[in-house]
């Protein structure tokens, strides 16, 4: 995290709603979380380094980032209610010499804290559990260092920064009180087609496909929103902000891949995991990861970009209604009478699924290796029986894990 944080120069953090918390439903309307000043502060280590500590009433997202002129370290919260408290209750160090804090954009509180000297950030951290808390640590560092993380650039644009709409804050867990949204990512597009057989590409197929299941599901009163909706090349990265930026609330990537070996037939549902079920599964994670390399996006900083704790947190909530999801497409694809892969759930380190928050699923439609298959994603009505199966399933899921809000909140 360190090296990577000196690379990065920013980081942002998502977490999803700690369920059940222990205050009333106004304050969570207000705000997602408070400052605990008896659990904050600000000190400076015998070598210089500044520990700074931001006690939370639960875990929220965040960013911190540099700024020039003077220098400055931004953090941004979604949301932090400072509680009209002063900023210079937090302590007194030689190296900041002045501390503010207050609104943002819409969403977001901010607090600044303006720099005596060069300095980076050297870690970031979200504590969870029973008191959560924000950590920060800043390093002095050379002029040339600050100056290549800082992130300012003519205009106050933030150079290297996501759009804000990509760390917008992830919508809360749906409770069925308002139309469910469905994030639909036909694969692949632009220069990589994905798989290829006679003159059809996956790429095509994908999002011929995703546009009538987007209309499959608008007749049953699901927003659908495609994550690419020509035949453009889209990152895996971009894939996942497309689906926040829309506060879905689930991810549904579409897929019709070629596997090498074997007669594999028939739909699969994918499931993000760090093992991938079988050699096949992994192979066809690496080859979708691939197609991002040489496109020439790099996503290697992906992951060291957020918190890997608070991506496990999210992810132990997550994941949980990823597999239940996936359980209820199998039911519904299966009691439509469409057939599915021997094996019809599996799980591969897919990057596409690993937004924290949101529930995210790669479902493989057929092989394009298999004639059969191919015969049946190229026919209409098979196309609508599959759509009418995944608008069921999603339907069914949605009031499950609506009830299940439910009930944690009791
Ligand atoms: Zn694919």
């Amino acid at each position: 995290m360190t090296g990577a944080l000196q690379r990065m120069f920013w980081v942002f953090a998502l977490a999803v709603l700690a369920l059940g918390a222990p205050f009333a439903a106004a304050d969570e309307l207000r705000a997602l979380s408070r400052l605990d000043l008896a659990r904050s502060s600000m000190v400076e280590t015998p070598d210089g380094k500044v520990n700074l500590t931001l006690g939370l009433s639960q875990p929220i997202p965040y960013r911190a980032y540099l700024l020039d002129a003077p220098p400055r370290l931004v953090m941004e919260f979604s949301e932090l209610d400072f509680g009209g408290r002063d900023p210079g209750l937090l302590g007194r160090v030689e190296p900041i010499r002045a501390l503010s804090w207050g609104e943002g954009e819409p969403g977001w509180t901010r607090l600044v804290a303006e720099l005596a000297g060069p300095m980076s950030i050297e870690q970031t951290g979200e504590r969870t559990g029973a008191a959560p808390a924000i950590t920060l640590r800043l390093v002095r560092v050379a002029a040339a260092d600050f100056a290549a993380q800082v992130t300012a650039a003519p205009g106050g644009a933030r150079a290297g920064l996501p759009d804000a709409a990509i760390v917008a804050a992830p919508r809360r867990r749906q409770t069925g009180g308002t139309p469910l949204v469905v994030a639909l990512d036909p694969g692949h597009g632009g220069v990589d087609p994905g798989a290829e057989a006679e003159g059809l590409t996956e790429a095509q197929l994908m999002l011929g496909f995703a546009r009538e299941l987007k209309e499959a599901l608008g007749r049953a009163g699901v927003r659908a929103v495609l994550t690419r909706d020509e035949d453009v090349f889209v990152s895996l990265e971009a894939r996942m902000s497309a689906a926040r930026a829309a506060r879905a609330d689930v991810l549904l990537s579409l897929h019709a891949d070629a596997l090498a070996e074997g007669e594999a037939v028939g739909a699969t549902v994918y499931l993000l995991a760090s093992e991938a079920s079988d050699a096949a599964s992994a192979r066809l994670a690496e080859r979708h990861d691939r197609a991002d390399l040489l496109a020439g996006v790099d996503l290697a900083g992906h992951d060291d970009v957020v918190a890997e704790v608070l991506m496990d947190l999210a992810r132990a909530e997550t994941q949980p209604r990823a597999d239940g999801l996936a359980v209820a497409l199998q039911a519904a694809i299966l009691g439509a009478g469409l057939k599915m892969h021997k094996k019809p759930v599996q799980a591969a380190a897919f990057s596409v699924l690993k937004s924290p928050d949101i529930p995210s699923l790669l479902l493989e439609l057929g092989f394009m290796s298999s004639p059969a298959d191919r015969a049946r994603l190229s026919d209409p009505v098979w196309r609508a029986t599959m759509a009418g199966a995944i608008v069921a399933a999603l339907q069914a899921w949605a009031v499950v894990d609506a009830a299940e809000v439910r009930y944690l909140r009791q």
